[in-house]
């Protein structure tokens, strides 16, 4: 601000601590121009620490662990630096949505979590880095998690009750970050942004050096809009999960019908009471000129819309609403056959909802895998980086929801195959400082893929590169942005040697980057006897911080998923007695049951878990379970589907 001079510090030796120091001076000043409130303190320091959990704000003191913001730009990947920036941005955003305004109790910590969320990974980076497309790596990423959490019967409203302290731990989860910053980002798409920003600066202004509820929120975007807010996204807050908009079209134009909906299919009328007051954002066409309806909102439980259907139209357009949208199969195939028009009326970010709204749906039961499978092989020409990754992410869902079945397995990877193969062919496996970082992102997604999908090709390069550092000893000319497909396949692909060598690598610690490459490869291994070793590292060596990626690791490889459910189970005491006071025992405890598809393991977990005491992660466990009995519903019902598409198509 005019006049006023803040210092900003890091408390780390060493030049991997130079760019979080970077983005701090970056981003405070424009928080301040943003929210027209002053950082009022002198300094803002940031300490770094090994065995440190995540990383959390104070007042004027950010405390971080070093492997999450720890930097070496030269031996990183792209993805490793946005999301240092991000997770420093997001915490100085708590200086004002935590210090300056603070939520009055646990059950609103949305109002700091989903604040920090949408100011510090979306609108302030997009702001500094616009070539990072950070609203549409938020659709990839934050939209796609919570919308995946919130289709479970045992979610719970972004506002919830937190009677006692046993519960406040449990409500640090997607819920309050991802949910909320994306209903949030809708608001601010509805309102406008720059109204929206002006309602909040309202807001902390009204609250400044004191406490809130939501009510002061929608009264400072109310103030700023003219817009009953508070009857337009109440529901949103303090009702649990979120709709699926059902589309049929008459000679009016379209019929559209809300449904809560659920990963498991049709909600039961007891679960599906609420009706919420939903922005359509209608694009559609006339004359050949599109347009979007920001103002159509649907307030009733169904109701019918004048659209010209002979011509294209899409609701909820640039995927902003928190919703999903299901259209008759004739309608789909329309809209994905226009969105892969070079010059389509449809963007990036309607692709990638598309995309995410297929899987879902098929999940669900709603429509058949084989229609997703449709669009992606539709799609196959796609020139953005992040639809490849949505296309990448939903093929790699439903590997992992057959694991068991040799045969779906088999044919997923070579469809895989033959989407992500031509792209290594087409991009090479040499960066170079000219490459946009798209191109970037978009050669390290395909030979990661292809070399997940068993290409002989992209294994042998991938393996000559780890030959080479083991007989020079040098790893120099593995490109940071290959290293951990490169370690993970020399491990799976290979023996006794290569293990120890990365095991090495992990124990060095030499860059944080470095170090979690290794840790994916620790749990990469298919012999039975090296995973055990990982195993025992993991009870006897490892560090709190390396818990949960070793164990996602683990569970991520199908030769190992069940030893990391036995290996938590055996030592459930040692695990939760060094995790109950931390903010992600929850997420430790996904890290080890979230993967299986059966009715067998889901009774096996579900009674495991009776005789304990799940108070500090109960959400966790609920979601865990609820996602077992989804995947295990889908393989009964769809795996006839698949096998009949791949025999038909590919
Ligand atoms: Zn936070």
């Amino acid at each position: 601000m005019p006049g006023y001079t803040t210092t900003v510090n890091v408390i780390f030796t060493g030049h991997q601590a130079q760019f979080v120091l970077d983005v701090t001076a970056a981003c405070l000043p424009l928080y301040e121009e943003v929210f027209k409130v002053e950082y009022p303190l002198p300094k803002l320091d940031t300490l770094l620490a090994h065995d440190f959990e995540g990383a959390m704000e104070h007042w004027g003191l950010i405390t971080g662990a070093t492997q999450i913001l720890l930097i070496d730009l030269i031996k990183s990947t792209q993805q490793e630096k946005v999301s240092v920036f991000h997770i420093q941005c997001h915490e100085i955003a708590h200086m004002w949505f935590g210090n300056i305004t603070t939520m009055k109790w646990w059950d609103t910590l949305y109002l700091n979590e989903g604040f920090a969320t949408l100011m510090g990974e979306l609108i302030i980076p997009d702001r500094i880095h616009p070539e990072w497309r950070a609203g549409s790596e938020f659709v990839v990423g934050h939209f796609n998690r919570a919308l995946n959490l919130d289709a479970k019967l045992s979610s719970h409203p972004v506002e919830v009750e937190c009677p006692d302290a046993n519960r406040i731990n449990e409500m640090f989860d997607d819920l309050s970050y991802s949910k909320a910053g994306s209903v949030l980002r809708m608001l601010s798409h509805y309102v406008g942004a720059d109204k929206f920003l002006e309602g909040v600066s309202l807001y902390l202004k009204a609250h400044l050096f004191g406490n809130a509820v939501t009510h002061d929120l929608w009264q400072g975007i109310s103030a700023a809009t003219g817009i009953d807010i508070a009857e337009l996204m109440d529901d949103w807050i303090t009702k649990i999960g979120y709709p699926v908009l059902t589309v049929t079209e008459n000679v009016a134009g379209i019929h559209v019908r809300q449904d809560r909906f659920l990963e498991t299919g049709p909600a039961d009328p007891k679960d599906n009471e609420t009706i919420w007051n939903i922005p359509l954002s209608l694009l559609s066409t006339e004359h050949g000129i599109s347009s979007v309806d920001k103002a159509m909102v649907l307030r009733e439980r169904e109701a019918t819309f004048v659209v010209d259907t002979t011509k294209p139209f899409k609701l909820n357009t640039g995927t902003k609403g928190v919703y999903r949208v299901l259209y008759t199969p004739k309608r789909l195939a329309k809209i994905a056959t226009e969105a892969a028009q070079p010059k389509s009326v449809f963007s990036l970010d309607d692709r990638t909802g598309l995309l995410q709204d297929a899987f879902a749906l098929s999940k669900a039961g709603f429509s058949t895998p084989s229609s997703s499978l449709t669009v992606v092989d539709l799609w196959r020409s796609e020139k953005e980086y992040v639809v490849w990754e949505g296309m990448a992410a939903g093929l790699d869902e439903l590997v992992s929801i057959w694991w068991e079945d040799a045969s779906v397995v088999e044919n997923l990877k070579r469809f895989q195959r033959t989407l992500f193969v031509p792209l290594v062919e087409r991009l090479g496996y040499e960066y170079s400082e000219n490459d946009s970082r798209d191109r970037i992102l978009l050669r390290t997604l395909a030979i990661t893929q292809a070399a997940a999908a068993d290409d002989k090709g992209v294994l042998q390069v991938l393996q000559a590169k780890f030959k080479r550092f083991l007989k020079t000893g040098n790893n120099s000319h593995i490109p940071a942005e290959l290293q951990q497909v490169t370690y993970a396949v020399a491990v799976k692909f290979g023996g006794r040697v290569e293990y120890d060598t990365i095991v090495k690598i992990f124990e060095l610690r030499r860059t944080p980057s470095e170090q979690k490459a290794a840790s994916f490869a620790m749990g990469a291994s298919q012999d039975l006897e090296i995973i055990h070793e990982t195993t025992e590292f993991i009870v006897n060596k490892a560090r709190d911080q390396d818990l949960i990626p070793l164990f996602a690791a683990l569970s991520a490889n199908f030769a190992s998923r069940r030893a990391a459910t036995q290996t938590f189970m055996q030592n459930y005491d040692t695990f939760y007695n060094r995790y109950k006071d931390q903010l992600s025992l929850g997420v430790l405890v996904s890290a080890c049951l979230n993967y299986y598809s059966s009715q067998a393991d889901y009774q096996a977990i579900e009674t495991y878990f009776k005789v304990k005491d799940t108070s500090k992660y109960s959400h966790a466990l609920a979601q865990s379970l609820d996602g077992i009995k989804a995947r295990s519903a889908y393989v009964e019902r769809a795996t006839a589907d698949i096998l009949d598409w791949f025999h038909k198509n590919i």
